[in-house]
């Protein structure tokens, strides 16, 4: 009746309201198979490893545009759907390590810390990248830890212990799924983990048709139509403040995204690890914190981008639990002073390594953090002896930077807060409300199956 409405009102002539008629029912098959309103075609996952709540409302105070009286919103905000519990299996207590909660996140378990993709049996699980790469999808992952990490490995492959880098990256090449392998691009660092004296990982792949880049400047000339290993570091690719691409994690996942969309018929599913907010996390280091979440904000501008194009495509962001117990202030009140790290041009072990190298110690170290020492910051450099150890120095230098920006810090480990989960697309809806991780890998695995 409505289109009957619609038709009278624009006056058409019978025979061409007749041609409407025909090419409005063959797109509206179409829809059906492919632009359901809540059956999304791709899925892109996106884990930012430790990122409490407060990283967020951090990175937002950090952004701040200071000639303003308000906050800008950031790119986070107007995805929000909830809130996410992060816990283990009971034999783990409350606070959950990266491997547990990856496992629950993909597969919809509960298991011990350090379970890679298996259950507290140790019996392995099927996970949302596996049924995926069942159905036919495309599966793949960029992330700024070496691939083997806990997190992706967890999506990926079967294992015991997370440390068992060296069979879980065997793993990541003996594995199939239905005679296929597990991922069509795999995108991070790892070369220690694969290139090794006892097998050569790297070369299995390459001689089973994958090919292989280990620049990210290669990543613009790759062959779309064969499978991509690309490994940019030995155990990790370097601190976004370090790297010669501070926007590494979404350099990555855009040559992620053009090798998953090349020919996608059957959509794909697709892993993104921002890694390291959860490292700067352990390292009580902020400033570090704030260029990861940057690098991570950039990369939700790529994805964004990419699902107004592919408006078929599900994105969610999530964190696997907090780290550090940041608190956006410290112990000096009511204050939180993000300009002492706006201008930093190393992380911290960067530059201690370089203030131990100097004759003016407050010197460089002023030039990388990006404002002058004080005399009193000065003795503290200046009190540094060479026989300490290198975490001892960079906690001196980290001390300067978080009693400057008065930010707070209770653990060098993960807390066991609920994290936030952000998304749209089709699907996302779902994903409302407060949920259990178990719950997110469980939903997923539905959307999966609407698609049959
Ligand atoms: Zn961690």
């Amino acid at each position: 009746m409505k289109r009957n409405a619609l038709l009278s009102a624009i006056g058409l002539t019978f025979s061409s309201a007749f041609l409407f008629a025909c090419s409005a029912s063959a797109v509206s098959t179409d829809s059906v198979n492919q632009v359901d309103a809540d059956i999304p075609k791709n899925i892109i996952m996106v884990v930012a490893d430790g990122m409490g709540p407060a990283y967020v409302s951090a990175y937002r105070y950090f952004k701040d545009d200071r000639s303003t009286p308000l906050v800008e919103p950031i790119i986070f905000d107007d995805m929000l759907l909830g809130t996410v519990q992060t816990y283990p299996h009971q034999q783990s207590g409350f606070v959950t390590d990266s491997a547990a909660s990856a496992t629950a996140l993909a597969a919809g378990v509960k298991t011990y810390n350090g379970a890679v993709g298996v259950t507290v049996d140790k019996e392995p699980v099927e996970t949302v990248l596996h049924r995926a790469r069942k159905m036919g999808m495309g599966t793949g992952l960029a992330v700024t830890s070496t691939i083997v990490h806990a997190t992706p490995a967890s999506y990926m492959v079967a294992n015991e212990q997370r440390r068992n880098y060296f069979e879980i990256a065997d793993s990541f090449f003996d594995d199939r799924i239905d005679g296929r392998f597990l991922a069509d691009v795999m995108l991070g660092a790892g070369v220690e983990h694969f290139a090794r004296e006892d097998r050569n990982v790297i070369e299995d792949f390459q001689n089973s048709g994958f090919q292989y880049v280990d620049t990210y400047e290669q990543l613009t000339n790759v062959d779309l139509d064969k499978p991509l290993l690309g490994l940019f570091g030995s155990s990790s690719l370097p601190w976004a403040l370090d790297d010669s691409d501070p926007y590494r994690l979404s350099t990555l996942t855009k040559a992620a995204l053009s090798h998953l969309n090349h020919k996608n018929d059957k959509g794909f599913f697709l892993l993104v690890e921002a890694s390291q907010v959860d490292w700067a996390g352990h390292a009580n280091e902020i400033g570090s914190a704030m260029a990861e979440m940057h690098d991570l904000a950039v990369t939700l501008e790529v994805l964004a981008e990419f699902g107004k194009n592919n408006p078929d495509t599900l994105v969610l962001i999530t964190a696997d639990h907090s780290t550090g117990g940041l608190t956006v202030a410290g112990k000096d009140g009511y204050r939180w002073d993000p300009i002492w790290i706006q201008n930093a041009k190393a992380s911290v072990p960067t530059i201690a390594a370089q203030m131990m190298k100097a004759d003016d110690r407050a010197a460089i170290v002023s030039d990388l953090l990006g404002f002058e020492l004080n005399a009193q910051e000065g003795q503290l450099l200046d009190a540094v002896t060479t026989e300490m150890s290198s975490r001892d120095v960079e906690n001196v230098i980290k001390g300067i930077v978080n009693e400057r920006t008065n930010t707070g810090w209770t653990t060098n480990g993960h807390t066991a807060v609920d994290v936030n989960i952000y998304g749209y697309g089709p699907g996302a809806d779902k994903f409302k409300g407060n949920l259990d991780n178990i719950e997110v890998a469980h939903r997923i695995f539905e959307l999966l199956e609407a698609r049959d």
